[in-house]
């Protein structure tokens, strides 16, 4: 079968999940070149089989709130692929979490993984779960539910889970807390742990600094740096965070971030106490963005609107898929947008990407720009197999050589023949090669 009608089967088959045929329409129209002039690719269905996911596993959770109400969750486990490696990818807690989008993330999450360079397979999991205002004992309590099914299907040679929207550290803490009492076991089942019980420095950080340093191999390729730049970022979750620090440090000003509830410009830039000050919100479990700009009186609250009318020169959505779209797209390059970078997964529309492309801008898709988290996720399973820890040091030298590497790759298959890198083909047919020769390799 060739690819238009492989993806029309799948669109039969699946009706209804948006993200999911989304995100496989963007991947299988990349790597279409690739496939029709590799015959062994169609004669071992490698695309059919790359697309359905190997298992997913869903399940009911439910746990009793402060008040002493039952509430009942969704959970799921969507475990895609492990052509090279055990499955793996994080779980996300949004209201909004369902099959579709996880379909999706996990479909991305294989050849993210892939392009680390790291022995690590696709997978992600999640629930419907909406973390917004509930107090830490109701999270505790939810995932230690939520474990208490996942527990069965997990493990640090089959499966190692990690943090996505909606869980971070704590919840990471809760879910492995729960495991180890279930499953007897200190073999790092999870990344993103404490530094205390076996997680690695600079994890935390780890997707946001990927993201700086991926953007600064494409400044570095038009002979442009940091220095003096606006730097638009959305969301202020796992990752928005980390990508203000580290774009500071190399010279260029953040000046935005946004939540559910609006976004704030702040003219002064993010500095590292403001940064400090908006972790320490968001412990709080609710919206952090209008009590931000409370606090700081340079910085302006615009309620209900995204960060992407301000002028800038670099774009970084950093909040959710599908978070930037093609109105935006033409509002950010009326206003001038040298470079975009998707630090969260898939956050820009395909109309979106086919502006930024037509106007010869650079696009990171998030794939190839994000990848520094699930890398350093690697790193720290690569230490608990050990039983050691390396230094930040050296934790941050091997991210560096990660991003170099993805970018490296994303040239060398997406560079047309007047020099403009397609990064969104360049990750996606140096992730499916890998990926697909070793499905080959494997056999059926
Ligand atoms: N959720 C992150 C991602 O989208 C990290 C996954 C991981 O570390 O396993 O890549």
């Amino acid at each position: 079968m060739n690819v238009k009608e492989i993806l029309n089967n799948l669109e039969t088959r699946h009706p209804g999940e948006h993200e999911y045929l989304q995100a496989v329409r963007e991947v299988l129209e990349s790597i279409e070149e690739i496939y029709n002039q590799n015959p062994q690719y169609e004669a071992a269905k490698i695309i059919e089989r790359l697309v359905e996911p190997d298992r997913i596993y869903t399940f009911r959770i439910s746990w009793m709130d402060d008040a002493g109400n039952v509430q009942v969750n969704l959970g799921y486990r969507v475990q895609f692929n492990n052509a090279i490696g055990p499955y793996k990818g994080g779980i996300r807690l949004h209201p909004s979490v369902n099959l579709s989008i996880l379909k999706f993330l996990g479909f991305e999450q294989i050849f993210k993984n892939a392009l680390t360079t790291l022995p690590m397979g696709g997978g992600k999991g999640g629930s419907d779960f909406n973390p917004k205002g509930k107090s830490d004992n109701e999270i505790m309590r939810f995932c230690q539910a939520f474990m208490l099914e996942l527990w069965r299907v997990i493990g640090p040679n089959t499966d190692v889970p990690a943090g996505d929207i909606g869980t971070g550290g704590r919840e990471i803490g809760f879910m492995y807390g729960m495991y180890k009492k279930l499953q007897f076991e200190n073999s790092g089942v999870f990344t993103g742990k404490g530094l205390n019980w076996g997680g690695s420095l600079i994890r935390p950080e780890a997707t946001g600094f990927g993201a700086t340093y991926f953007t600064k191999e494409m400044l570095d390729t038009k002979n442009d740096s940091f220095k003096g730049k606006i730097v638009t970022v959305s969301g202020f979750g796992n990752v928005a965070w980390g990508v203000a620090l580290k774009v500071t440090e190399l010279g260029g000003k953040v000046v935005t971030i946004s939540g559910p509830d609006g976004y704030i410009y702040d003219e002064k830039g993010l500095d590292a106490d403001k940064i400090n000050y908006l972790l320490s919100l968001r412990a709080s479990n609710n919206d952090i963005v209008s009590p931000y700009a409370e606090v700081f009186p340079e910085a302006k609250f615009y309620a209900d609107r995204k960060p992407w009318e301000v002028p800038c020169d670099i774009a970084m959505p950093s909040a959710i898929q599908n978070e930037l779209d093609e109105e935006d797209a033409k509002i950010l390059i009326a206003n001038g947008v040298k470079y975009i970078v998707e630090v969260s997964n898939m956050g820009c529309t395909p109309e979106a990407i086919e502006l930024f492309h037509q106007n010869k801008l650079p696009f990171a898709p998030g794939k190839a720009a994000n990848a520094g988290g699930v890398g350093v996720s690697g790193l720290e399973m690569s230490q608990n197999a050990m039983k050691m820890n390396w230094t930040k040091e050296e934790v941050d030298a091997k991210l560096h050589q990660i991003m170099s590497s993805i970018h490296s790759a994303c040239s060398k298959y997406g560079t047309d023949h007047e020099g403009y890198i397609d990064y969104v083909k360049g990750a996606n047919i140096a992730g499916f090669i890998k990926v697909a020769d070793a499905m080959l390799d494997l056999g059926v």
